[in-house]
């Protein structure tokens, strides 16, 4: 599924450059343009879906595979390791939950404090 008006399914085409850090069936992973941390990565699905509000049963196992890769891509990234270091997963959902592009996507921030945001 892909939304021609939707600017992360044009990065997912490549229509729009992207500083791309990981790519596989599922999804892609690239850096924020807008960092809030020393290490903010963004995995958006492949498949458009506008956020965490339409999210159900069918879509169990892709965000579970989708989660069960961060640890990785943190490592990979920067972040430091586990318990002193770590990351934080956020997603936001909607106006009110700060959402700005409407294709659902995991933040992924880490590395040494202080962030902008957090
Ligand atoms: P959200 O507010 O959760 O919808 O987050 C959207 C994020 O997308 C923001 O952190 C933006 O900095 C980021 N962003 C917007 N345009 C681009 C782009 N062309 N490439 C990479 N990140 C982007
Ligand atoms: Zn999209």
């Amino acid at each position: 599924m892909h939304d021609p008006d939707c600017l992360f399914c044009k990065i997912i085409a490549g229509q729009i450059p992207s500083s791309k850090v990981h790519e596989d069936e599922d999804m892609l992973v690239f850096k924020d343009i807008h960092p809030a941390a020393p290490v903010h990565l963004l995995m958006v699905p492949k498949r458009h879906i506008p956020s965490m509000a339409q999210v159900g049963a069918d879509d169990a196992s892709l965000l579970g595979r989708m989660l069960a890769k961060a640890p990785q891509l943190a490592l990979d990234n920067g972040c430091n390791p586990y318990p002193q270091g770590g990351f934080r997963l956020m997603v936001n959902t909607g106006e009110e939950g700060g959402q700005e592009v409407h294709h659902l996507h995991i933040h992924l921030l880490g590395g040494p404090r202080p962030w902008k945001k957090g």
